[in-house]
């Protein structure tokens, strides 16, 4: 099956309100409809918390999506310095990640909190994108798809929407290293995470949901990338804090 191709910049803890304002018009600006590639490809950005009402502005009208890098998922209430989802829905973010390896190893989130992050956005109808990948030494150990499917039991039991979920293979030791997986490597994991979706979800369910590859993706890697049948798309991290590459990869 055709699934629709998402690529998604994560701008993690860069810019500040000019050079958001700047980088989400440089972007909006090659992405006028939404539908890159004849309606190949969405595309979309995370964006710093303080920035997204300014970004949500600068991308007005145009096909990019707004994203969140995180949220809190309680409702309302004394949580001091986080941030709810009815926040992020009043600012029209589309979509929110989950599980970034630098949430999970540099902040230290435990997977029952992702669990209760990850249930919060599918129940409010936002799309989660979902980051799971093994460490380089789990890797060394051969334990890359024992710890991409424990990351995977942090979805909820039952789903019914395959437009909702996400999932980004992002193995930590590619992220911000320049070091990308190889595109065979890629695959082998994509399709090991289509395979545990069919067996939680069923097989049409898991056909139809994008999984993204993230950890240095560029232009020069892209399309080798991407043109693995289980490749939907990319996270992208350095390479789309300018728009020229972050819209390289997208034409990729
Ligand atoms: C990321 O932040 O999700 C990421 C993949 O970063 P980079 O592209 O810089 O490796």
């Amino acid at each position: 099956m055709t699934r629709k191709r998402f690529v998604a910049g994560n701008w993690k803890m860069n810019t500040n309100r000019a050079s958001a304002v700047a980088l989400a018009e440089g972007v909006a600006k090659l992405v006028p409809s939404g539908d890159v590639g004849g309606g190949a490809v969405d595309v979309g950005v995370a964006v710093p918390f303080v920035y997204i009402d300014a970004v949500g502005r600068a991308i007005a009208g145009s096909g990019v999506m707004l994203g969140a890098q995180d949220v809190y998922f309680e409702k309302d209430g004394a949580f001091t310095g986080e941030i709810s989802i009815a926040m992020l829905v009043d600012l029209g973010v589309k979509f929110v990640l989950v599980g970034h390896s630098e949430r999970r190893h540099v902040i230290g989130e435990k997977p029952d909190l992702l669990a209760k992050k990850a249930k919060a956005i599918l129940d409010a109808g936002l799309i989660l994108v979902h980051c799971v990948g093994e460490k380089l030494d789990e890797r060394d150990a051969n334990k890359t798809l024992d710890v991409v499917k424990a990351q995977l039991d942090e979805l909820p039991a039952t789903l019914a929407d395959a437009s909702k979920l996400v999932i980004a293979y992002e193995p930590v030791w590619a992220i911000g290293t320049g070091r990308n997986a190889t595109d065979a490597q890629a695959q082998e994991v994509h399709a090991f995470i289509r395979g545990e979706l069919s067996r939680r979800y069923g097989q049409a369910f898991a056909e139809a949901v994008r999984i993204q590859y993230g950890g240095s993706m560029k232009p020069e890697n892209a399309a080798g990338l991407l043109a693995q049948p289980d490749v939907d798309g990319g996270l992208i991290g350095g390479a789309a804090l300018k728009a020229e590459s972050f819209l390289a990869i997208v034409r990729a």
